[in-house]
C-alpha cells in the first residue's frame, strides 16, 4: 500500500489491496482472480465490491472532495476515521447491526468491511413497494441502544467525554449538516434546488419567523448538546435489507448530539416515502395498502425505541446520570424522570423530522423517493404535502404527545391539495 493518499481505481486496486493480508485472506491471494466493481451510488465516497475465490468484501475509500459536487468542494479524508470509529461503536452497542470491519487505513481513508450479500438499500425497496419483516423493531431498538449506551446514562463519564472529544473533530461533516439541513432551506442559499411550483410554499416557510426560530433552537442542540454518539445520517439510504434482515451502513456523519436525532431523521425519510407513493404505485388500493405499511413501520419503530429505552433504563443505567443512589436506593421511582427525558427526546425527534422533510426538497441532496418522479406537476404536489407537514411538525412538536398524532397528520396531508 502506498504511504501517500492515492485514490483506488479499477486498474490499481487488485495489486494494491492484495498486498494487505487482512484483505487477501478474505478475498484470495491472487489479484488476477479478483472481480472488482465500483458501486458507489452515494454522494461522497468510492465504494468497490471485490469478489474472489475465497469471498467477497466491500472497500470504501474517502475522496478529498464531495463526490456529488466535484473537486470544487474539498472535504477531509478523516471522515473514514470517524466512520471506522462509529462502526466499532455501533457493533459494540448493537452487535451485528453494522458491517464487520476487516481493515482500516487512516492515511488512505480506506475501510475494508463485510459485504452485505443479498441486501438492498431500503430506499429502493420503499420505492418498489417491498416489505421487510422485522424492520421496525430492529431499527427502533438500534436507535435506542445507540442513544442510551453512548450517553452518560450508561458509559463511564471519562469514556463518554473522550468520545465527545473524538467526534467533535468530525466538524467538517457536522458543518455539512449544519448548513444543508438546518440552514440552507430557510434562505436563498447558492446550492438550493427545488421543483418548480413550490415557490409559494417556500416563501411561506421563509416568512415564518416562529418556524425559523424553532429550527435554530434545534440547530443549537445539534451543535452544542453532545448527549450521545448519533449515526448522523440514518435515512433509508443508510439501511440495507433482505426480506427479513436489516443492517445499518455509512455512519461517516457520526457526531455527539441529541438522543432523538437519528430517530427523527429516519421518520422523516419514511414520511417522504409515504408521500411519494402515489407516483410509484399504479393502483390506488396498492398505494393505500403500502402507505399504511409505512405508517405501521413508523409507529412500531417509535414503540420499539421507547420499549428498548425503558428496558435499558431499568437494566443498564450505570452512568453518572439519574443514578440509583439518588432514586431507587432511597425507595424512589425514577420512572417520572425517565418519562420527562423520553418526552424531550421525542420533541427533538419530531423537530428534526420536520427539518429533514424540508431540506430534502429544498437544499442540496434530494432523495430518490421524490427525484424519481418524472411528472413534475405531480412531484410538486406531493412535495408540497411533505413540506407543509414538516412545518406543522416543527411548530407543534411540543404538543404531539405520541406517534399516533404523526400518523393521523400524515393521512390528513396525504388528502390535501396544497398547490
Ligand atoms: P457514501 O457514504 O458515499 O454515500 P455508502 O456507504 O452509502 O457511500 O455506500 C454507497 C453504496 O454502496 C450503498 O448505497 C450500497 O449500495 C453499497 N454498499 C455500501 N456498503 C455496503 C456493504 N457493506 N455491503 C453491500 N453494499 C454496500
Ligand atoms: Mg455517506
Amino acid at each position: 500500500m502506498y504511504k501517500e493518499y492515492e485514490p483506488l481505481n479499477l486498474d490499481n486496486l487488485p495489486n494494491r489491496l492484495s498486498e494487505i493480508n487482512e484483505i487477501a485472506d478474505r478475498v484470495g491471494a491472487d489479484p488476477k482472480t479478483w472481480i472488482v466493481n465500483e458501486v458507489g451510488d452515494g454522494n461522497l465516497n468510492l465504494v468497490f465490491i471485490i469478489k474472489g475465490p475465497v469471498g467477497t468484501i466491500i472497500v470504501k475509500q474517502a475522496l478529498p472532495y464531495v463526490r456529488l459536487v466535484g473537486d470544487s468542494w474539498p472535504l477531509t479524508l478523516d471522515r473514514a476515521f470517524f466512520e471506522y470509529n462509529a462502526l466499532l461503536r455501533q457493533d459494540q452497542r448493537d452487535p451485528g447491526i453494522a458491517p464487520e470491519v476487516y481493515y482500516f487505513d487512516k492515511e488512505q481513508g480506506l475501510i475494508a468491511m463485510e459485504y452485505l450479500a443479498e441486501h438492498k438499500i431500503l430506499r429502493q425497496k420503499l420505492i418498489a413497494g417491498e416489505k421487510v419483516r422485522g424492520l421496525a423493531s430492529t431499527i427502533g431498538k438500534h436507535c435506542a441502544k445507540l442513544a442510551f449506551k453512548g450517553s452518560d446514562l450508561h458509559m463511564l463519564t471519562q469514556d463518554k467525554k473522550n468520545d465527545v472529544a473524538l467526534f467533535q473533530k468530525n466538524n467538517e461533516l457536522m458543518a455539512i449538516t449544519e448548513n444543508l439541513v438546518f440552514t440552507d432551506p430557510y434562505f436563498e442559499a447558492e446550492m438550493n434546488q427545488n421543483t418548480k411550483g413550490l415557490e409559494g410554499i417556500i416563501k411561506l416557510l421563509r416568512d415564518d419567523v416562529e418556524l425559523k426560530s424553532k429550527v435554530q433552537h434545534m440547530l443549537k442542540k445539534f451543535t452544542s448538546n453532545a448527549e450521545t454518539m448519533c449515526h448522523g445520517d440514518l435515512h433509508s439510504g443508510s439501511i440495507m435489507c433482505t426480506p427479513d434482515k436489516t443492517r445499518v451502513i455509512d455512519p461517516e456523519f457520526a457526531f455527539c448530539g441529541p438522543m432523538g436525532f437519528d430517530l427523527g431523521m429516519l421518520i422523516a425519510n419514511y414520511l417522504m416515502a409515504f408521500f411519494s407513493q402515489p407516483a410509484h404505485r399504479s393502483s390506488s388500493s396498492d398505494t393505500e395498502t403500502y402507505q399504511e405499511w409505512i405508517l405501521n413501520i413508523i409507529e412500531n419503530t417509535t414503540k420499539s425505541f421507547v420499549d428498548e429505552f425503558i428496558l435499558l433504563w431499568k437494566t443498564e443505567r450505570k452512568g453518572i446520570l439519574y443514578p440509583e443512589s439518588v432514586f431507587e436506593n432511597q425507595g424512589h421511582s425514577s420512572l417520572a424522570a425517565m418519562n420527562d427525558l423520553l418526552q424531550e427526546i421525542w420533541v427533538d425527534a419530531v423537530t428534526v423530522c420536520g427539518i429533514e422533510m424540508h431540506r430534502r426538497c429544498l437544499s442540496l441532496a434530494h432523495n430518490a423517493d421524490f427525484e424519481e418522479i418524472n411528472d413534475l406537476a405531480l412531484k410538486a404536489k406531493l412535495e408540497a404535502r411533505n413540506l407543509i407537514m414538516g412545518r406543522e411538525l416543527i411548530l407543534k412538536a411540543h404538543s404531539l404527545n405520541g406517534v399516533e398524532y404523526i400518523l393521523e397528520m400524515a393521512r390528513d396531508f396525504n388528502r390535501k391539495e396544497l398547490i
